[in-house]
């Protein structure tokens, strides 16, 4: 089924703005509420979002299989359930609606109420998360971690360049944009005692990663091929896997992270279709050695996204630490769902998996605090004259993504969180 949707042609009859992240070629879908209403599926063009309840009210639906109660809901996993193909025909109609070609909906003024200005909504989490997986792709950041802590003749581990590795987290405390996080605390073992310590920890790190949302995938015992992997895809965000690197350092040993990552998790509210994120598609790196079998896949499967993250102290003004892009990632989204697979696990409709650090090959484009301060040892200068080797109380961490061609960008907003005190 044609992506109509991606038309670079296409123009809205909604006022948008030319340097927009949302303009008609984007409609990513999210969960909002307004003072008036309840939990409900949107669509943002510009600065609105379309009521998707309202619009299936009108009927605009019904021949795509959809039901009304399917928009009227707390999560997206009603309408991700009926597939990649349902979903495709959905954002291909409200292009269509939105087209300044369609006069139908364009000039009905009492159906125009289902446009609500961005600024008259309060965005939720978007998809109810069963399992989150987090992967650890790529090569700079594995590279740089294992020359911090381990040996740097010998950085990547012997199985890194061979399984794209990951671990199983913790689907509970991801959360939306905007909520804050409390600091945790934690067994901690400062290098010169013999015992550890119970503390608040003092190494709060970021960790700039993407996510991606999977549609229902095969039975149990069935595998996903990398050439299949995209079609279980649903869309993808902005994720910051926060992280307590000083807990991280003694829990690890040998079952890896615990509670070092699962305090907290962010997620930005507007979730991309990878349909939408097609024209970007870009190779991945180079992989030596060849991979296994299963692993190997055609075509361009990386994605061509830009990111940076900025630290805001209290009040003060936005500093940028970090600029780095979602290509560098040496295992792509199709790899990773493939292996996620290959011994036969199932993945459900709304389950999350992080990308990993998307930490680029120069010092500006790492994508965590441990790798930019490097350990502590190269602390950030903020714009009122402090100093950061990790996230203190009070500061806020913002990522922000988009992509950019012939003239249409298309965005992610952003995910933003206020580090709290610890309890
Ligand atoms: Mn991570």
């Amino acid at each position: 089924m044609q992506i109509t949707a991606n038309n670079p042609a296409l123009r809205s009859w909604v006022a948008v703005a030319a340097d927009s992240e949302f303009p008609i070629q984007n409609l990513p879908f999210g969960i909002f509420q307004t003072a008036t209403t309840t939990k409900r599926v949107g669509v943002r063009i510009g600065d609105f979002v379309l009521d998707l309840a309202q619009m299936a009210q009108f009927a605009y639906f019904d021949d795509l299989g959809f039901a009304a109660t399917d928009f009227n809901q707390d999560y997206l996993n009603p309408i991700m359930r009926h597939g990649k193909l349902a979903m495709r025909a959905l954002r291909n109609r409200i292009a269509d609606l939105l087209s300044i070609e369609n006069t139908t909906f364009q000039h009905n003024s009492s159906q125009q109420q289902a446009l609500i200005p961005v600024a008259d909504v309060q965005m939720a989490l978007p998809v109810q998360i069963g399992d989150y997986t987090d992967f650890y792709s790529s090569k700079e950041h594995a590279t740089n971690v294992g020359i911090m802590f381990r040996d740097p003749a010998n950085a990547l581990l012997p199985n890194w360049l061979w399984i794209p590795v990951g671990y199983h987290g913790r689907a509970s405390s991801v959360i939306a944009s905007g909520q804050p996080v409390v600091r945790p605390k934690g067994q901690i073992k400062p290098d010169d005692n013999a015992a550890p310590i119970f503390a608040p920890s003092r190494q709060i790190d970021f960790e700039l990663e993407m996510g991606f949302i999977t549609f229902d995938g095969k039975p149990l015992g069935q595998s996903i091929s990398t050439s299949e992997a995209e079609d279980y895809i649903f869309g993808l965000c902005l994720f910051n896997d926060w992280s307590a690197r000083d807990i991280q350092k003694w829990e690890y040993v040998p079952l890896g992270p615990f509670l070092a990552k699962n305090f907290a998790s962010s997620m930005s509210c507007w979730i991309v279709t990878l349909d939408a994120l097609e024209p970007f598609a870009c190779p991945t790196p180079a992989q030596d050695p060849a991979v296994l079998s299963y692993l190997q896949f055609e075509g361009n499967k990386s994605y061509d996204i830009k990111l940076e993250v900025a630290l805001q102290a209290s009040a003060g003004p936005e500093q940028v630490v970090s600029r780095s892009n979602f290509k560098y990632m040496y295992w792509n989204m199709s790899q990773q769902l493939a292996h996620h697979t290959v011994n036969g696990c199932n993945v459900r409709c709304g389950d999350l998996m992080g990308s990993g650090t998307i930490s680029g090959p120069t010092p500006d484009s790492y994508g965590s605090m441990l790798e930019l301060a490097w350990k502590g040892t190269k602390p950030i200068q903020m714009p009122d004259g402090s100093e950061r080797r990790f996230i203190h109380d009070h500061d806020t961490v913002i990522m922000r993504g988009f992509c950019e061609q012939n003239g249409v960008k298309i965005g992610f907003g952003e995910v933003r969180s206020l580090l709290l005190p610890a309890n």
